[in-house]
């Protein structure tokens, strides 16, 4: 005998578009409790991170700090290098640089760059109750002017782009004369949160990230991906 047809059949075939929705709120669902579950299972944070992070909130930093997922990601990308000279672009409170930096050997150093020195001051705090005050530099500037000073600190094992977008393209073009062969370049964002797709959209921001992501793919210097986190962390290794 015929099984009489259930609610979700009648729907997909008279209400496609109903269907099409409720499948998309599904596996939307679906990725979300996916990347708690990342999050939980290798990514937990500990109390550091935890008030880092409340108090970031309570300062009214924006929420653009990368996610605790993001962060082990880029430990274990450090760890995947033996990184153990670093520089990160963009500090905003130091959440990413205590997890980049926990992923460095004793003698290991960073050094990380923020614009606004009242970031730079929280940040500097945090690591130094992290207990990492002896691995961490922070320096307080614009990145484009700290480029050239930093150099000397070279060559890098590993660079973490977090900075203003519109210079992603001259960020990268510095990682290819001072991160070594084998090493990384890795920048967050690499999706501005799907506006890199979305040619209505065309300020200097995304047009830097799309520029970005053009070269780090096409240049043979490189070798490279987008990983489809939160917002996308574009990885390249130095040929
Ligand atoms: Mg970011």
């Amino acid at each position: 005998m015929r099984k009489p047809p259930v609610v979700k059949d009648v729907v997909r075939r008279f209400m496609p578009g109903v269907h099409r929705l409720v499948v998309s709120v599904r596996q939307k669902r679906a990725r979300e409790a996916c990347q708690r579950y990342v999050a939980e299972l290798f990514a937990p944070e500990d109390e550091a991170l935890r008030s880092l992070r409340r108090e970031m909130a309570a300062a009214g930093l924006p929420e653009i700090y990368i996610s605790a997922e993001e962060g082990r990601l880029l430990q274990v990308l450090l760890k995947a290098v033996a990184a153990r000279q670093v520089v990160e672009l963009g500090t905003l409170g130091g959440y990413s640089a205590i997890w980049m930096a926990r992923a460095l050997p004793e003698d290991g150093r960073l050094i990380t760059v923020e614009r606004e020195p009242r970031r730079a001051e929280l940040a500097r705090r945090y690591i130094a109750r992290a207990g990492l005050g002896d691995r961490v530099e922070v320096r307080v500037g614009e990145a484009l002017q700290l480029l050239e000073p930093l150099k000397a600190a070279g060559p890098f094992d590993a660079v973490f782009i977090d900075a203003d977008k519109q210079n992603y393209p001259r960020y990268l073009e510095w990682c290819g004369d001072v991160v070594r062969a084998g090493g990384l370049v890795i920048a967050d964002n690499a999706f501005k949160g799907g506006q890199v797709v979305d040619d209505t959209v065309q300020d200097d921001e995304v047009r830097g990230i799309r520029e970005f992501n053009r070269r780090l793919a096409r240049d043979p210097r490189f070798t490279a991906i987008v990983v489809p986190t939160r917002d996308g962390v574009a990885i390249g290794v130095v040929n």
